[in-house]
């Protein structure tokens, strides 16, 4: 088991619409989306593509008060999160507290595409809102 991200997972990218950022992505990457799902609890609409062994996730808000639609509201369209595999969520979640990071949420929560997730404040990472992943067994 190692203590420290394992590598970038996915990158998330905001849009108002996901019909017309699957169109798009779907135009870029030359595949199209190849999972959509909502996640309510998150007020999220997600779609995953593949881009070799690279995974880029569109998330359109389900409602207004969506952290996507405060997002778009306040930086626009674009690159939401960036998102590391971990091995030991809970672990990585202690060992990145102790170095000062304030966690979005205090136990890892059911994310998008069977995952546990949780985040990092972007403040305490340079501006980019950070997400750990563990796939959910
Ligand atoms: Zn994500």
């Amino acid at each position: 088991m190692s203590h420290h991200l394992v590598q970038i997972e996915h990158l998330g990218i905001a849009v108002k619409d996901l019909e017309a950022g699957n169109a798009l992505y779907t135009k870029l990457l030359g595949v199209p989306p190849y999972k959509e799902e909502v996640v309510e609890s998150e007020g999220v609409r997600t779609s995953f593509f593949k881009a070799g062994p690279n995974k880029i996730e569109l998330l359109e808000a389900t409602n207004p008060e969506s952290p996507i639609a405060k997002f778009i509201e306040k930086r626009g369209e674009g690159i939401h999160h960036v998102a590391y595999a971990v091995e030991d969520i809970a672990a990585e979640m202690d060992r990145l507290k102790r170095e000062g990071f304030r966690l979005l949420n205090d136990a890892p929560k059911a994310g998008a595409d069977n995952k546990w997730v949780c985040f990092l404040h972007p403040k305490d990472a340079g501006g980019t809102l950070i997400e750990l992943c563990q796939e959910r067994s």
